[in-house]
Parts: C-alpha cells; sequence; structure tokens
C-alpha cells in the first residue's frame, strides 16, 4: 500500500529532479517554445514542496490536489495548469483514504491523465507531455502497478519519441515543421516526474 509519505516523497524528489535538471528543460523550451519551462517547473514544484512540508497533508490524494493547487496558482505558462490539473484529478480520484493500493493510484493516473488530454485537446502523437504521461501510465497499468520501474523507462521512450513529431499544440505548434527534430519539454519533465515516482518507490522500499 501506498501512503501519504510515499507520496510527500514523490512531491520531494521531483522538486528536487526539476532543479536539477531547469536548465536542460530551458534549453529544450528555448529551440522550439519561449525558454521558460525550467523555470516554470522550478517555481512550481518548489511551492509544492514549501506547502506540503507547511499543511501536512495526511492522505494520499490530499498531497496531491494540494500539489495541483499550487501547481495552478504558481506557474503562469501553460504547463502549471496542466501539471496542476493532472496531480489535482489524480488526487481527487485517490478520495480520503489513507493509503492506497498501486492499482488504484493506476486508475487514478489514467482519470488524471484524460483531464490533462481534455483541458489541453491534446492527444498522443501531437508532441506534448501527453506522449510521455500516456504511455508511462499505459506500462504503469501492465504491471498493476507494480512496476514504477518500467513506467519511468516508458515515460523516457515517449520523451525520446516526441523528437521526430511535429507539433500540434502549444507555444511549438506556432513553428510548424521547425519544430521537428527537437525533444518536447513539457514530455522531458513528465518523464521526470515518473522518473521521480520509481525512485521514491525504491527510496520506500529501502
Ligand atoms: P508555455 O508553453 O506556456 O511557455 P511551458 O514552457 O512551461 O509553458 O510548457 C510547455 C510544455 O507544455 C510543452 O512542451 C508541452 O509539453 C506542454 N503543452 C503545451 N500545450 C499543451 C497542450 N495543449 N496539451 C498538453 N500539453 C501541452
Ligand atoms: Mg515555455
Amino acid at each position: 500500500m501506498l501512503d501519504a509519505d510515499f507520496f510527500r516523497r514523490w512531491m520531494a524528489v521531483m522538486a528536487h529532479a526539476v532543479e536539477r535538471e531547469a536548465d536542460r528543460l530551458t534549453e529544450l523550451d528555448s529551440a522550439i517554445g519561449d525558454a521558460d519551462h525550467g523555470a516554470n517547473m522550478q517555481r512550481g514544484f518548489a511551492a509544492v514542496l514549501t506547502a506540503v512540508g507547511k499543511e501536512e497533508p495526511e492522505t494520499p490524494g490530499g498531497v496531491l490536489t494540494l500539489a495541483g493547487r499550487q501547481l495552478i496558482s504558481t506557474v503562469g505558462g501553460a504547463s502549471g495548469p496542466l501539471y496542476g490539473t493532472l496531480l489535482r484529478r489524480t488526487g481527487k480520484a485517490l478520495g480520503d483514504a489513507a493509503s492506497v493500493a498501486p492499482v488504484q493510484l493506476v486508475e487514478a493516473l489514467r482519470a488524471g491523465v484524460a483531464a490533462v488530454a481534455q483541458l489541453g485537446g491534446a492527444a498522443a502523437g501531437d508532441k506534448t507531455m501527453l506522449d510521455a504521461l500516456e504511455p508511462a501510465v499505459e506500462a504503469l497499468g501492465e504491471s498493476l502497478g507494480e512496476s514504477f520501474a518500467d513506467a519511468a523507462e516508458a515515460a523516457d521512450q515517449g520523451a525520446l519519441a516526441t523528437v521526430p513529431m511535429q507539433a500540434r499544440k502549444g507555444r511549438a505548434s506556432y513553428l510548424g515543421e521547425r519544430s521537428v527534430g527537437h525533444q518536447d519539454p513539457g514530455a522531458t519533465s513528465s518523464a521526470l516526474l515518473f522518473a521521480a515516482l520509481a525512485e521514491a518507490a525504491a527510496e520506500g522500499a529501502r
């Protein structure tokens, strides 16, 4: 079972990952966007870390809905509302149980990813964060929520697969064909989110 501690650890590992990778995310966004994705993610997840430390939510759903609210209120770019919706919707689906089974997390993440697709009007293949999120959740589902490492690997592959795609949503779509040949920044940060999930699980097992 996954408890609130696990979800707090996930958010903390993610905050450190975006801190560490901020320059790379911004570099990717400077090629096909406006060079703020690293700063956006850093600001957002720093706020998540502060809020989670202060409010000490006691349930998995509480941690994720609080995190989602912080991302929505602190990040100006498109990624704030999108990641905020992902975490808030996932948290809402987890309800107020003190701990959740891995399969429940899979179902909740599916709802979260569907909400991102609905909000952004994007689908897999449009060169967005969904190209990492969807395969990650699918891989997690295939292992019945047991293999976070498989999900992280699938997210990584999904992010890499955005390189030859032409962007159809978001700022990068303004570039048309010139968006081809670059990895999508949001898909890259989504891969970090699943790597953080795998790391949080590995830490918990130690
Ligand atoms: P902005 O584009 O406002 O500067 P960011 O740079 O923080 O915001 O985030 C850009 C990322 O957001 C993109 O790389 C892409 O993955 C994601 N994104 C943008 N628009 C959409 C959308 N409509 N649906 C899903 N993801 C999107
Ligand atoms: Mg940007």
